[in-house]
Protein backbone atom coordinates (compact mmCIF):
# COMPACT_ATOMS: atom_id res chain seq x y z
CA UNK A 1 0.00 0.00 0.00
CA UNK A 2 1.17 3.50 -0.56
CA UNK A 3 1.53 5.77 2.22
CA UNK A 4 0.23 9.12 2.31
CA UNK A 5 3.99 10.65 2.64
CA UNK A 6 4.83 8.15 -0.24
CA UNK A 7 1.79 9.90 -2.22
CA UNK A 8 3.10 13.57 -1.61
CA UNK A 9 6.77 12.77 -2.94
CA UNK A 10 7.46 14.16 -6.14
CA UNK A 11 9.90 12.89 -9.11
CA UNK A 12 12.96 15.40 -8.96
CA UNK A 13 15.33 15.59 -11.16
CA UNK A 14 19.15 16.66 -10.19
CA UNK A 15 21.71 17.78 -12.00
CA UNK A 16 25.59 16.99 -11.04
CA UNK A 17 28.95 18.02 -12.05
CA UNK A 18 32.30 18.02 -10.61
CA UNK A 19 36.06 19.25 -12.30
CA UNK A 20 38.12 19.25 -9.16
CA UNK A 21 39.78 16.66 -7.17
CA UNK A 22 38.76 13.05 -8.55
CA UNK A 23 36.11 14.11 -10.37
CA UNK A 24 34.49 10.63 -11.01
CA UNK A 25 34.67 9.85 -7.69
CA UNK A 26 32.80 12.75 -6.76
CA UNK A 27 30.05 11.99 -8.64
CA UNK A 28 29.91 9.00 -7.64
CA UNK A 29 29.81 9.52 -4.00
CA UNK A 30 27.13 12.69 -4.34
CA UNK A 31 25.03 9.63 -5.82
CA UNK A 32 25.09 8.02 -2.61
CA UNK A 33 24.89 10.97 -0.54
CA UNK A 34 21.43 12.59 -2.56
CA UNK A 35 20.14 8.89 -1.36
CA UNK A 36 20.82 9.42 2.37
CA UNK A 37 18.60 12.81 2.17
CA UNK A 38 15.83 13.29 4.79
CA UNK A 39 12.56 11.79 3.10
CA UNK A 40 14.62 11.42 -0.17
CA UNK A 41 15.08 8.18 -2.11
CA UNK A 42 17.38 7.79 -5.39
CA UNK A 43 15.56 6.26 -8.12
CA UNK A 44 18.20 6.13 -10.99
CA UNK A 45 20.92 7.69 -11.93
CA UNK A 46 22.06 8.06 -15.81
CA UNK A 47 25.79 6.79 -16.70
CA UNK A 48 28.53 9.44 -16.03
CA UNK A 49 29.84 11.59 -18.89
CA UNK A 50 33.02 13.78 -19.60
CA UNK A 51 32.36 17.27 -20.99
CA UNK A 52 34.06 20.13 -21.81
CA UNK A 53 33.21 22.89 -19.70
CA UNK A 54 30.96 25.69 -21.25
CA UNK A 55 31.23 29.18 -20.71
CA UNK A 56 34.34 27.96 -18.42
CA UNK A 57 37.55 27.58 -17.66
CA UNK A 58 39.49 24.33 -15.83
CA UNK A 59 39.61 20.75 -16.90
CA UNK A 60 36.67 18.16 -18.01
CA UNK A 61 33.96 17.87 -16.18
CA UNK A 62 32.36 14.78 -15.23
CA UNK A 63 27.91 15.15 -15.36
CA UNK A 64 25.26 13.20 -14.66
CA UNK A 65 21.85 13.76 -13.96
CA UNK A 66 19.84 11.26 -10.91
CA UNK A 67 15.88 10.90 -10.37
CA UNK A 68 15.10 11.32 -6.98
CA UNK A 69 11.69 10.56 -4.86
CA UNK A 70 10.97 13.17 -2.29
CA UNK A 71 9.00 15.18 -0.10
CA UNK A 72 11.19 18.18 0.54
CA UNK A 73 9.81 21.20 -0.58
CA UNK A 74 12.16 22.90 -3.18
CA UNK A 75 14.09 25.08 -0.90
CA UNK A 76 14.58 22.88 1.56
CA UNK A 77 15.85 20.30 -1.37
CA UNK A 78 18.36 23.44 -2.24
CA UNK A 79 18.81 23.76 1.29
CA UNK A 80 20.58 19.82 1.04
CA UNK A 81 21.98 20.01 -2.13
CA UNK A 82 24.15 22.96 -0.79
CA UNK A 83 24.32 21.17 2.38
CA UNK A 84 26.15 18.34 0.05
CA UNK A 85 28.35 20.43 -2.00
CA UNK A 86 29.89 22.07 1.52
CA UNK A 87 30.72 18.22 2.43
CA UNK A 88 32.94 18.55 -0.62
CA UNK A 89 34.43 21.43 0.51
CA UNK A 90 32.06 23.64 -2.49
CA UNK A 91 33.22 27.16 -2.62
CA UNK A 92 32.16 30.19 -5.12
CA UNK A 93 35.41 32.21 -5.79
CA UNK A 94 33.82 33.81 -9.03
CA UNK A 95 30.80 32.97 -11.72
CA UNK A 96 31.65 29.80 -13.57
CA UNK A 97 34.51 28.45 -11.25
CA UNK A 98 35.59 25.00 -11.01
CA UNK A 99 34.05 23.11 -8.49
CA UNK A 100 34.64 19.62 -6.48
CA UNK A 101 30.64 19.78 -6.83
CA UNK A 102 27.09 21.09 -8.47
CA UNK A 103 23.95 20.02 -7.56
CA UNK A 104 21.27 21.94 -9.80
CA UNK A 105 17.92 20.94 -9.44
CA UNK A 106 16.91 20.88 -13.23
CA UNK A 107 13.06 19.89 -12.80
CA UNK A 108 10.68 18.96 -9.74
CA UNK A 109 7.77 17.34 -10.73
CA UNK A 110 5.30 19.10 -13.22
CA UNK A 111 6.08 22.39 -10.99
CA UNK A 112 7.21 25.68 -12.50
CA UNK A 113 9.31 27.81 -9.74
CA UNK A 114 10.68 31.70 -10.27
CA UNK A 115 12.04 32.72 -6.70
CA UNK A 116 15.27 34.86 -5.15
CA UNK A 117 17.07 31.82 -4.77
CA UNK A 118 14.87 29.22 -7.50
CA UNK A 119 14.27 28.83 -11.04
CA UNK A 120 12.84 25.71 -12.32
CA UNK A 121 13.15 24.31 -14.82
CA UNK A 122 16.81 24.83 -14.72
CA UNK A 123 16.87 27.77 -17.13
CA UNK A 124 19.94 26.44 -18.99
CA UNK A 125 18.41 22.85 -19.35
CA UNK A 126 17.71 22.75 -22.91
CA UNK A 127 21.47 24.55 -24.16
CA UNK A 128 23.95 22.37 -22.01
CA UNK A 129 24.36 18.83 -23.42
CA UNK A 130 26.00 17.79 -20.11
CA UNK A 131 22.37 18.35 -18.33
CA UNK A 132 19.89 17.65 -21.31
CA UNK A 133 21.91 14.05 -22.63
CA UNK A 134 22.11 12.19 -19.27
CA UNK A 135 18.47 13.14 -18.26
CA UNK A 136 17.15 11.67 -21.60
CA UNK A 137 19.42 8.78 -21.10
CA UNK A 138 16.96 7.97 -17.90
CA UNK A 139 14.05 9.32 -19.15
CA UNK A 140 13.74 9.68 -23.29
CA UNK A 141 9.67 10.87 -23.24
CA UNK A 142 10.32 13.43 -20.55
CA UNK A 143 8.30 16.99 -21.52
CA UNK A 144 9.88 20.44 -19.26
CA UNK A 145 7.50 22.15 -18.07
CA UNK A 146 6.74 25.05 -20.10
CA UNK A 147 9.00 24.22 -22.80
CA UNK A 148 7.85 20.72 -24.69
CA UNK A 149 9.51 17.14 -25.03
CA UNK A 150 13.13 17.37 -23.73
CA UNK A 151 14.32 15.28 -27.16
CA UNK A 152 13.45 18.52 -29.17
CA UNK A 153 16.20 20.21 -27.85
CA UNK A 154 18.97 17.05 -28.80
CA UNK A 155 19.76 18.89 -31.77
CA UNK A 156 20.64 22.23 -30.50
CA UNK A 157 23.39 21.01 -28.37
CA UNK A 158 24.56 18.01 -30.58
CA UNK A 159 28.15 20.67 -30.99
CA UNK A 160 28.84 19.99 -27.51
CA UNK A 161 31.40 17.04 -26.55
CA UNK A 162 30.08 15.06 -24.45
CA UNK A 163 31.39 11.57 -24.04
CA UNK A 164 29.51 8.37 -21.95
CA UNK A 165 32.35 6.97 -19.24
CA UNK A 166 32.54 3.49 -18.77
CA UNK A 167 31.33 3.67 -15.29
P1 LIG B 1 24.16 27.68 -13.43
O1 LIG B 1 22.86 28.09 -12.82
O2 LIG B 1 24.47 28.40 -14.71
O3 LIG B 1 24.28 26.18 -13.59
P2 LIG B 1 25.95 27.48 -11.16
O4 LIG B 1 25.33 26.14 -10.91
O5 LIG B 1 27.42 27.53 -11.35
O6 LIG B 1 25.28 28.18 -12.43
P3 LIG B 1 25.79 28.25 -8.44
O7 LIG B 1 26.88 29.18 -7.99
O8 LIG B 1 25.97 26.78 -8.12
O9 LIG B 1 25.55 28.46 -9.99
O10 LIG B 1 24.41 28.66 -7.82
C1 LIG B 1 24.03 29.99 -7.66
C2 LIG B 1 22.60 30.06 -7.16
O11 LIG B 1 21.70 29.60 -8.16
C3 LIG B 1 22.25 29.16 -5.99
O12 LIG B 1 22.63 29.73 -4.76
C4 LIG B 1 20.73 29.04 -6.10
O13 LIG B 1 20.05 29.90 -5.22
C5 LIG B 1 20.44 29.50 -7.52
N1 LIG B 1 19.56 28.62 -8.30
C6 LIG B 1 18.54 29.10 -9.06
N2 LIG B 1 17.89 28.09 -9.66
C7 LIG B 1 18.50 26.95 -9.27
C8 LIG B 1 18.26 25.57 -9.56
N3 LIG B 1 17.26 25.18 -10.38
N4 LIG B 1 19.09 24.65 -8.98
C9 LIG B 1 20.10 25.04 -8.17
N5 LIG B 1 20.37 26.33 -7.85
C10 LIG B 1 19.58 27.28 -8.40
CA1 LIG C 1 25.12 24.47 -12.49
CA1 LIG D 1 24.53 25.16 -8.98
Amino acid sequence: MISAAETATKAVYIGLGSNLGDATRNVQQALVLLDKMPLTRLEVHSSLFLTAPVEASGENYVNAVARIQTSLQPEELLRELHHIEREFGRDRPYRNAPRTMDLDILLYGLQQIQSDSLTVPHPRLTKRAFALIPLLQIDPFITIPGAGPAHAFAADVADQEIQRMGT
